[in-house]
């Protein structure tokens, strides 16, 4: 086994640049074997994946606030 893990500070930190750069193919493969082990984490970045969705869909208009007028 190759033991190099990161903390789950690191990975929090990974995960949040991720939705602002494209993760090198090393730092995803950190995250994804952490992810795989770390409950905590795994929520965290499904969190983190809802969010970009949605301001994705901000992005390109599928999304108004103000419906009702
Ligand atoms: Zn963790």
């Amino acid at each position: 086994m190759s033991g190099e893990m990161l903390t789950c500070r690191e990975i929090h930190r990974l995960i949040v640049e991720r939705l602002d750069r494209t993760l090198s193919t090393e730092e995803e493969s950190y995250v994804a074997q952490h992810i795989a082990t770390c409950a905590g984490c795994l929520v965290f970045c499904e969190q983190m994946a809802a969010i970009r969705k949605a301001c994705e869909a901000l992005k390109e208009g599928r999304v108004h606030w103000d419906d009702t007028k």
